[in-house]
Order: C-alpha cells, then structure tokens, then sequence
C-alpha cells in the first residue's frame, strides 16, 4: 500500500486511531544514546531465490529457505530504514527507493508521517551505500530533494565509483539502471554532500566502518553509547541465517563476492566479541538485533519487539 502525503493525511483524519494504520507503516524504535533509534519500513523486495546465493548448496540453502518461511521460490526481503532521533538533531541512514524502482517500495515517507516525524526537521542523511533501495528515494515525484535541506554523507569509495562511467561499464546485465539512477541523485546531491572515510566521526559518535564488498565503498556506521553500541550495517548482512551461519557462501548481489564474503566475518567477529547491536536493512522487520558466537559458528539473536 501506497499513499502519498496528502491521501495519507485524509486517511489519517477519517480513521482517527492508531489501530487502523497499517502494519507496514509502524516502526519500532529502541532508547539509544539519549534518543530513539527507530526502524521504518520502506516496504519489502520479493526476489526469486535462485538469484540469490547461486554457488551456495542448494539442499541446504533451501532447508533455511524453508526454515525461514519460504515455501514458494520467492524471498521476500524487508527494507528497514534507520533514524536517530536525538532531539534537535535527526539522523536517517539511508532513504529507501522512492516510487522508480520496484511497485512494493517506496513507503518510508507514508511510515514517517504515521510516527509524526516531519520528514523536513531530518537534519542529516547517511548512506551506506548507493544501490536503488538505499539512495534513489531522495527525490520526490517531481525528481526535487525531499529533504533539501539536510546535510548527506557517503564514502568517498562510493561516490568516485558511481560517478565515474567505469560504474556502466561493470553492471550486470539488468542491473545498467542501478548505475544510471546512483548517477542521477548525485547529480542533486553534489554541492551539498560531504565525502568521509573508514574510520571517519562523521557526526559525534558515529564511525564509519569498513564493510566494503557489497558494493566498492559500502560503509557500516557504528553508533557509539557507553550502553551499548549499534552497528548500521546496510547490506553487509543481509539473511537472518545465511549471512552469518554461512558468511561464506557469496552473496548475488556483492558485486565483488570475495570482499562482501570477508567484509562478512569481519564485521561478525567484531559484533560478538564486542558485544555490539545490530540493525540492518534486509534483516527480518525492524532488522534489530546482535550476534552471538558459539565456537566457529555465529547466529542472529533478534531483538525483542
Ligand atoms: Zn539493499
């Protein structure tokens, strides 16, 4: 379901409760840093399986498949997207695809609305990275800022390699629109966006991870609070059982399968062992949770919500 702003405020006013909003549109939200850290929906992506893990076995990545509630050859991917609400500063990592990419996204300005955020108070926009469903829902149906006045962040890696016209020249077949699109938010993002690297404080304690694989300069954002820090790990992670159960079986969509493969274990390691929270936007909704380690194996631990 899709509502522009104006049809969503009418719906709002002639249902008047919090009951009637559908469910793809409440997100949830967890304290964090003396904020909120909120997971919203930007709807969800229903992709063939066998475009997925290709090398992986297939008995045994259709035993989880099945594990996982798929029954009929189709997995259906959430897009969650995260904002920090720390009061005068609102901080949204990624924007969700917009209306061009596929008819089942496309929700995150309907999701915002029904949690009253006023998507204009968002301060600060970080992207993880500038594939259709994390970058191509900046602009608006009339291809306007959404957000004009924010301030944008993403890797300089990124940025050179979707501006460059070597981004064409590798995408798969199919895929050519991927690199037209990134291009073209560019092109309204440049006299406002700021380029960081690995290791970077973009904003006051938040650190830019190494996570590169998935894409050329895919970055992870590590939220840092004495109470518990959470990784924004993007696509880095992106099943609830394969991506860390089987870190090794390359992943479709990496485009360097290899890097996404090591870029994989690193980041689990590295959230067990430190203790770390987790939000990513494929991840089953709200795509909260951590990483436990049992000898050689990792497992996903959803949060409770
Ligand atoms: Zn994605």
């Amino acid at each position: 379901m899709r509502f522009t702003r104006r049809q969503f405020t009418a719906y709002m006013a002639a249902s008047m409760t919090l009951a009637a909003i559908p469910n793809s549109l409440l997100a949830s939200s967890q304290p964090f840093a003396g904020g909120r850290l909120y997971s919203f929906s930007d709807g969800v992506m229903n992709l063939p399986v066998e475009t997925l893990f290709a090398d992986a076995p297939v008995a045994a990545r259709d035993q989880i498949l099945a594990k996982t509630g798929v029954t009929d050859g189709r997995l259906r991917r959430p897009v969650n997207v995260n904002l920090l609400d720390l009061g005068e500063r609102k901080i949204l990592f990624d924007v969700g695809s917009g209306v061009n990419f596929l008819p089942t996204l496309g929700e995150l300005p309907a999701a915002l609305d029904a949690a009253d955020v006023d998507i204009s108070t968002i301060t600060d926009v970080v992207f993880t990275h500038a594939h259709p469903d994390h970058i191509w829902g900046i602009l608006d149906d009339f291809d306007d800022l959404l957000m004009p006045d924010a301030a944008y962040y993403i890797s300089q890696a990124e940025w050179d390699f979707w501006d460059s016209d070597d981004a064409m020249s590798v995408m798969p077949a199919g895929r050519e629109n991927f690199a037209a699109g990134a291009k073209s938010r560019f092109d309204k993002l440049r006299d406002q966006i700021s380029l960081f690297k690995v290791g970077d404080e973009i904003l006051p304690n938040i650190e830019v991870i190494d996570s590169a694989g998935h894409t050329p300069g895919h970055a992870s954002l590590l939220l840092h609070d004495p109470a518990g820090s959470v990784l924004i790990a993007g696509d880095a992670l992106t099943h609830s059982v394969i991506s860390f159960e089987h870190p090794d079986w390359l992943n479709e969509s990496d485009m360097d399968r290899d890097q996404g493969a090591v870029a994989r274990k690193r980041l689990l390691d590295r959230l067990a062992a430190d203790k770390v929270g987790l939000a990513a936007t494929h991840l089953p909704a709200p795509g909260f949770g951590r990483v436990e380690r049992n000898q050689s194996v990792w497992r996903y631990v959803a949060a409770d919500s």
